[in-house]
């Protein structure tokens, strides 16, 4: 079974009943809701569609809210013009409508903030760092940059100021009313983009237990004063996203690859899951083959063990978003089958991490097909999967949510709400009645297990047991 996982993100080339159906038939684990674009009815609908279709399907998906966090835009230009080097561009407090005469343009921005704590010298950056540009005056109506490289300008377009403290919070008033429909509609998990520091995480964590939920929150890693700040980020994040494209605009791009490697060893050594977002199969958006590299570049972020790849213009404005996923679905499986399982010593890690390496070294030692985990509130599942094991981890759990939030972590196969929640045996015949009826399993398979005793308790993972599928078989008369 695969490990690493699939997203992919919903748009107007794949928001219809037919495109989620194909999706989840090929196995997409987590939807992605981009909320830069579209409004709540648009998403709702979404939601509703992707939760019909999984259960009709009886496929478990989660479900990702991407908020667009303090991303600066261009205001809306008459029409798309062209600025080229040594030309003049000014950006205005005021909302006016951008245009360019002659050999100077001039637009505004939809947080026209920013330009108070800009400086001479200071560099701008506009659509995905084509267009890059340089403060040369500033007054009290507008700021006058130069133009160092050119591009087109349209209108929404991106604005990155790499080198300036934005002054703007870490969720706008926009993203925390999004933020409450996504957790009234059932989201599975949060992402917050433009991520600067912890105290951005800790915000929208707070605002999100004052709502009454308690969702998983992903920090994008897309500026970078993130990067400075990852430790302190990774230490209250629920999981990181790295999100290439905006990375590579605030940092120089050659930098993207080493700054993966860094960011996904972290993430690992801290055991919160890690997705790789951004240009994963560009090539495929206008056709149906990929090109070598990036089928190289899929299968590299697979052996550096991530959790999770991320399609986003593929799936969204693609023309071939079904084949995308085949294409990833396959690269993937194919570089899993030279992954290689690392034992790394593990010394000082607390009695929870130790069960669950133990667990893992166990499964080794006797060839068990899978270790199962019963676990509440999914996080003995999340400490498996940080050691990598070869075999399978199944989880179960007592709660439809916990088994959602689950899809996204590595080599994790979210299996079945229980229905017993007291009593340990009773729990594990009701796994494998399960188990057999889909035929999981083979008679002569060992599985490793690991709970908690008592039962039910949060965080009291204590035991391993090793199971021989043939004696839960019914007798044989
Ligand atoms: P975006 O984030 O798609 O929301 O811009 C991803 C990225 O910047 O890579
Ligand atoms: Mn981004």
């Amino acid at each position: 079974m695969r490990k690493t996982k699939i997203v992919v993100t919903i748009g107007p080339r794949s928001r219809d009943l037919k495109t989620i159906k194909e999706f989840i038939k090929e196995g997409v684990d987590v939807f992605r809701l981009n909320f830069s674009h579209g409004d709540k009815n648009y998403h709702k609908e979404n939601i509703e569609k992707i939760r019909k279709v999984s259960y009709e399907l009886g496929k478990i998906v989660g479900i990702l809210q991407d908020l667009s966090g303090p991303k600066i835009r261009i205001r809306e230009v008459k029409e798309p013009f062209i600025l080229n080097p040594g030309e003049i561009l000014e950006i205005y407090k005021e909302p006016i409508l951008g245009e360019k005469i002659g050999d100077k343009a001039k637009i505004s921005l939809d947080h026209p903030e920013i330009l108070e704590v800009l400086k001479d010298k200071d560099l701008i950056f506009l659509a995905d760092g084509l267009i890059k540009t340089r403060v040369i005056k500033k007054d009290l109506e507008k700021i006058v940059a130069e133009v160092l490289q050119g591009g087109v300008i349209s209108s929404r377009k991106g604005v990155n100021f790499p080198f300036a403290e934005i002054p703007l919070p870490a969720l706008s008033k926009k993203d925390r009313k999004d933020l409450e429909f996504g957790l009234r509609t059932g989201v599975d998990f949060i992402a917050l983009s433009f991520v600067r520091e912890k105290k951005d995480i800790i915000y929208a964590k707070k605002l999100i237990k004052d709502l009454g939920k308690d969702v998983p929150v992903f920090a994008k890693i897309e500026t970078q004063k993130a990067f400075e700040n990852i430790d302190e980020i990774i230490e209250v994040s629920d999981g990181l996203i790295i999100a290439r494209g905006d990375l590579g605009v605030e940092l120089p791009v050659e930098k993207v690859p080493v700054i993966q490697k860094i960011l996904v060893k972290k993430a690992r050594e801290a055991g919160i899951p890690v997705i790789i977002a951004t240009q994963m199969l560009t090539s495929m958006i206008n056709s149906t083959m990929p090109t070598r590299a990036d089928v190289s570049d899929i299968a590299n972020a697979v052996f550096e063990g991530v959790d999770a790849l991320m399609l986003s213009d593929e799936t969204a404005i693609g023309k071939y978003p079904i084949e995308a996923v085949k294409v990833m679905k396959k690269v993937i499986e194919s570089a899993e089958q030279i992954y290689e399982y690392k034992w790394e010593q593990h010394t000082h890690i607390s009695s929870d991490f130790a069960i669950a390496y133990s667990s893992c070294i166990l499964a080794e030692e006797i060839k068990a097909k899978a270790i199962v985990v019963f676990t509440k509130s999914g996080a003995s599942a999340k400490r498996v999967a940080k050691f990598r094991p070869k075999p399978i981890i199944i989880a179960n759990v007592h709660d439809e949510e916990i088994l959602r939030r689950l899809k996204i972590f590595w080599g994790v196969y979210p299996y079945m709400v229980l229905s017993e929640r007291e009593e340990m045996e009773s729990m594990v015949k009701e796994f494998i009645k399960k188990a057999n009826e889909e035929n999981l399993f083979k008679e002569s398979d060992i599985l490793v297990a690991t709970m908690g005793y008592p039962v039910g308790k949060i965080g009291s993972t204590n035991l391993i047991k090793v199971i021989e599928v043939c004696q839960y078989l019914p007798q044989s008369k």
